[in-house]
């Protein structure tokens, strides 16, 4: 049987007269740059995750990028990153000529572990990214008033999260801005790149509204220099269509997981030979379903050949990346992190995923680990 890690194709034939019309009228429209569907993406998706502002951007990295541009940070300053996320959380940073600071994850979450951010602060420091990984938010109380106490700007890499939630509040709204990705792979996904800046702050709105095209206002008169940030006018299009089912493929995503769980639990993996991160968070997204093995490789490996998808999220955690020697950090520096680094491996967990494919999925990790070494 196969079972690919995930299977856009099955997502789109289930809506793709819907889709079709949109991408024709705005080809009909020829109005392909900052046309009447990226205002509306922006309200729309604003209004669903609880914030009062939306602009869209090109892409879930350039939304870091404009982000932390739009609050001054550059030459000089540090940003707190979580050491154990896609490379694009501290990227961004570096791009401004700005030190990313990594701190380690906590060993049950995989998220940012505030007990490790104060010791990280110090006069340079402007902000910190918490970054809600898997499609879990990150413990955002604690590192919101770690964040109030030492004067420092939050933004959320809410890139895997869309709709997740914290107490309440949706990803993406508890900071001073919040970073979306509409990558194909993430719950909400485009035809291409593209991505979203939410934010309370309006003044800040503006800024990045005034930065994505090129720090010009009005037209061919530039005070500030910016880019070209614009989200397509073609995603835009894809993407309200696709909002429209969002919750009921979160739903879907979040029944694998318990499914899942239960076949774990039920193959007797539990927890000697798999290990489940713990679910703190109410409204989990599971953008991954992400489990810890023994023999991790050897059992992708195997997976592999069985035909079923799994992938390594992340291989080397940020700190121990080639690119940042020059930061100075050591294996040891961030133990968590570099733990699960060794040992993570997602599972398809999208939400056309049938009850035969999971447990196929699950008995094949059952077999590899009966099989004599
Ligand atoms: C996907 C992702 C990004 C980058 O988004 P792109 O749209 O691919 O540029 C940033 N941070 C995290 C945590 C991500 O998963």
């Amino acid at each position: 049987m196969q079972v690919p890690l995930l299977d856009l194709k099955a997502q789109y034939q289930t809506i793709k007269p819907e889709i079709d019309a949109a991408i024709q009228q705005v080809v009909e429209s020829q109005y392909f740059i900052m046309g009447p569907a990226v205002a509306e993406l922006e309200t729309r998706v604003a209004q669903y995750c609880g914030c009062a502002h939306g602009i869209g951007i090109s892409s879930g990295t350039d939304a870091l990028l404009i982000a932390l541009m739009a609050l001054g940070i550059g030459a000089n300053d540090e940003v707190i990153v979580p050491t154990y996320t896609f490379f694009a959380t501290a990227g961004s940073v570096s791009r401004l000529s700005a030190k990313p600071v990594f701190v380690d994850m906590e060993p049950d979450t995989y998220n940012l572990n505030p007990g490790a951010i104060e010791r990280s602060i110090t006069a340079r420091t402007k902000a910190i990214i918490p970054v809600h990984l898997f499609g879990q938010c990150a413990d955002m109380d604690p590192i919101r008033s770690i964040a109030r106490k030492h004067n420092l700007n939050v933004i959320e890499d809410a890139a895997q999260a869309i709709g997740a939630e914290y107490q309440g509040k949706k990803a993406g709204s508890m900071g001073n801005a919040g970073c979306f990705s509409f990558f194909p792979s993430k719950n909400l996904g485009g035809f291409g790149d593209g991505g979203m800046v939410l934010t309370n702050n309006a003044d800040l709105a503006e800024k990045i509204r005034v930065l994505r095209s090129h720090g010009s206002k009005p037209k061919y008169h530039h005070k500030i220099v910016g880019g070209n940030f614009r989200l397509d006018t073609l995603q835009a299009a894809v993407l309200l269509v696709k909002l429209k089912y969002l919750d009921s493929w979160t739903a879907a995503r979040q029944k694998n997981a318990k499914d899942y769980d239960a076949l774990f639990q039920d193959a007797g993996l539990l927890p000697d030979r798999v290990r489940i991160p713990a679910r703190k968070q109410t409204r989990h997204i599971f953008n991954q379903y992400v489990i810890r093995v023994e023999r991790r490789d050897a059992l992708q490996t195997y997976l592999k050949e069985k035909e079923v998808g799994a992938e390594i999220y992340y291989p080397v955690p940020l700190h121990l990346q080639e690119c940042f020697a020059a930061l100075g950090y050591k294996e040891g520096d961030c133990p968590a992190a570099e733990e699960a680094a060794g040992a993570s491996l997602a599972l398809p967990i999208y939400p056309e995923l049938t009850l035969e494919q999971k447990q196929y999925v699950v008995n094949c990790i059952r077999t590899f680990y009966e099989l004599p070494t």
